[in-house]
């Protein structure tokens, strides 16, 4: 066996895993890289700055897990509305299939939280540590004061993002403005574990795994392929063009020196965040950032040759010759007008739905251990507990009345009404319904029933839930 870095040995064991290579990252500049500055930019903005807002006197995005309650703006989400949390996971599913299909990895290349971290930090190190052959440099040189300066400053300013993301983290289910006051130490164990395991991983993944993550962490690099299709757009080298490569001068006749539009300055490698070599072709580890279509139009720029040797394309129209018009017109697809159509339908389900949605919920437990009883002679007795919640930032009082269309003259026990409910709470409400026997009996068994919960104060707060009663035998 063999473990030689090489493998030419023949008495040591193979290693399964590639030794890592550290990549110096070249930070680029052009159209591409201010729409990915653009998303870091914009992403963080929203992400720092929603838990600061607030709404009616409260935290307008709050997660209150204890109380189990979801405080959107003006709107309270409760354990019941699962259903819309559901909705939101299918409707990102579906988007990202519909986006994956017309444009490949754009969620990786500009939105994923890998990314955007990894390029906070690298704008970081960059600042501190220097370019690319600065920071080669430095890593070569022994240590010295100076290196362990910059390296302790680069991860001091990384731990203080990642320090601040797992705080604005946590401030999404616990009140921010309260849980910075009690920073560090006064805050509750669950939270200060919360904030150093986002933190860590912001700080571990992207200062120091980075590419590691997508390559092999990441399951949607391995899955997306099954979304892709000939007319996706994908980041492609126009091997055509661009082929036989090599250097040249600038004013060289190509057809000559026999060489195609690649000058091969080995730039696009620099750039990839992966470092992958694009020239080879479509390969799993590229998250279409497009940091290689930005410095490799720079080069051609600089040569004086037509942009877009590296470009957002489809395999069909590299192979048909396809312009933009073409590729547009195939965006739409059986394959992309289904998503399209299956994400619009669950929208509309979801906004007509939030539009009707009920804010008083009730629902009825009947109580196990006393399914009937006779109160009084003749007097037949069920209990129940009925929870009334009030997901309206107001409080309301409410009525309860109790209905069966086979039982004449039922009624809700002795109860002291109207109810009152507080603001976005629940009350439970134990009480009892009775049913007085006529003279010539009844015949046993479960009666369907209806509960009336009505609002006093507001004559659309109203809420009917189905139950049974029970007449047992004599
Ligand atoms: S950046 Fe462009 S010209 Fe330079 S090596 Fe890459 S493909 Fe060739
Ligand atoms: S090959 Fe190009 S698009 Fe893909 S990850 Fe590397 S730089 Fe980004």
């Amino acid at each position: 066996m063999n473990n030689s870095p090489a493998g030419n040995g023949t008495d040591s064991a193979k290693s399964l895993f590639l030794p890592r290579r550290k990549l110096y990252t070249r930070i680029v500049q052009g159209t591409f890289q201010n729409w990915r500055i653009a998303f870091v930019l914009l992403s963080q903005v929203i992400f720092l700055g929603l838990p600061w807002l607030t709404w009616g006197g409260r935290q307008a995005l709050l997660f209150d897990l204890p109380a189990r309650k979801f405080y959107l703006f003006g709107t309270v989400f409760w354990p019941q509305d699962i259903i819309y949390l559901t909705a939101l996971l299918i409707v990102s599913a579906y988007s990202l299939f519909l986006f994956t299909a017309v444009a490949g990895r754009l969620w990786c290349g500009y939105a994923c939280p890998q990314t955007v971290y990894t390029e906070l930090l690298m704008w970081i190190e960059q600042a501190v540590e220097g370019n690319r052959n600065a920071r080669m440099k430095r890593d070569a040189a022994p240590w010295s004061a100076q290196k362990a300066g910059r390296k302790a400053l680069k991860h001091g300013l990384w731990l203080l993002v990642a320090w601040w993301t797992g705080v604005t983290f946590v401030g999404y289910f616990t009140p921010i403005r309260e849980l910075v006051t009690l920073l560090p130490f006064g805050v509750s164990g669950w939270a200060l574990f919360w904030i150093l395991l986002y933190g860590g991983m912001v700080y571990f993944l992207a200062g120091w795994m980075r590419e590691q993550v997508c390559k092999y962490m990441c399951p949607y690099a391995r899955f997306q392929s099954a979304m892709f299709d000939r007319d996706t757009m994908i980041i492609t080298y126009d091997a055509a063009r661009g082929e036989p490569r090599g250097a040249r001068n600038r004013k060289a006749d190509l057809k000559e020196a026999r060489l195609g539009h690649c000058i091969d300055c080995d730039l696009c490698v620099q750039v990839c965040p992966t470092g992958i070599d694009i020239r080879n072709g479509l390969q799993y580890e590229c998250i279409g950032c497009a940091a290689c279509i930005d410095v490799c139009d720079s080069m051609m720029k600089k040569m004086d040759y037509p942009l877009g040797l590296v470009r957002y394309t489809t395999e069909n129209a590299m192979a048909s010759g396809y312009g933009k018009k073409e590729i547009w017109k195939r965006v739409l697809r059986l394959r992309t007008l289904i998503y399209a159509a299956i994400l619009l339908a669950i929208m509309t389900a979801v906004v007509v739905s939030l539009c009707m949605r009920n804010p008083l919920k009730v629902d009825v437990l009947r109580d196990r251990g006393v399914m009937a009883r006779e109160a009084a002679p003749g007097v037949i007795e069920n209990v129940y507990r009925l929870q009334i919640m009030n997901t309206e930032e107001r409080a309301h009082r409410f009525i309860i009345e109790a209905k069966a269309t086979e039982l004449p003259g039922i009624e809700v026990g002795e109860l002291e009404q109207p109810i009152n409910v507080d603001a976005a709470s629940t009350r439970m409400v134990p009480l009892s319904v009775r049913f007085k026997l006529p003279r010539e009996g009844w015949e046993p068994g479960m009666y369907p029933m209806m509960f009336t919960v009505q609002a006093v104060d507001d004559k659309a707060l109203r809420r009917e839930e189905k139950s049974t009663f029970m007449v047992p035998k004599n």
